[in-house]
Parts: structure tokens; C-alpha cells; sequence
């Protein structure tokens, strides 16, 4: 599967947010983010499909952090660990390499 800029930056800011932790869900293809600009603010996501959609002010765009949290809280659920890479450990890995 193919991820496109502006969901890899989607993803990059879920990531560096922590936001996936504070996903929750309501039910089989239903969640709620809370919004991170706006206190006591919370969207949803629905999956249907395999095709995510969020309620917030960047729903007609191609990707959000929302969107991306609950991406992230899914690949965790499975028992994946998904883990940044700090800009000191990418550099070692870059001369490793
Ligand atoms: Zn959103």
C-alpha cells in the first residue's frame, strides 16, 4: 500500500503527538480523536471500507492526524510497535549503512 505526502505528514504528526494513545473506539469502524487544537473538541473517524473519513475542518483533504491516529492505534492493536526515529539514531543508521 502506497502512502502519499500529505498522509505521511498526517502520520509524522499523529506520531509526534502521541495522538493514536488517545484514540478511542466506539464501536467495529467507528472512533473518536480529540482534536488537538481545540480543548474538549472531539472528532470521528469511520472506516468503511477500508476508506477513512473524519468529521473535522480538514475532512475534504486527503489526509489528517485524526485519520492518522486511528491508523496508528489499528497497526498497534495488531501488535505492531510503531517508532519514530530520532535525528541522532538516523544519522548513525545513514553511516552504518
Ligand atoms: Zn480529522
Amino acid at each position: 500500500m502506497a502512502i502519499t505526502a500529505s498522509e505521511q505528514r498526517a502520520i509524522s504528526k499523529a506520531m509526534n503527538l502521541e495522538l493514536a494513545a488517545q484514540v478511542t473506539r466506539v464501536r467495529l469502524g467507528l472512533y473518536r480523536v480529540p482534536s488537538t487544537s481545540e480543548e474538549g473538541v472531539t472528532w470521528t473517524v469511520a472506516i468503511e471500507n477500508g476508506t477513512y473519513s473524519c468529521t473535522c475542518r480538514a475532512s475534504n483533504k486527503p489526509a489528517c492526524v485524526h485519520r492518522a491516529a486511528v491508523y496508528l492505534a489499528k497497526l498497534q492493536a495488531t501488535g505492531a510497535k510503531v517508532v519514530g526515529v530520532k535525528p541522532a539514531t538516523r544519522q548513525r543508521l545513514a553511516q552504518a549503512a
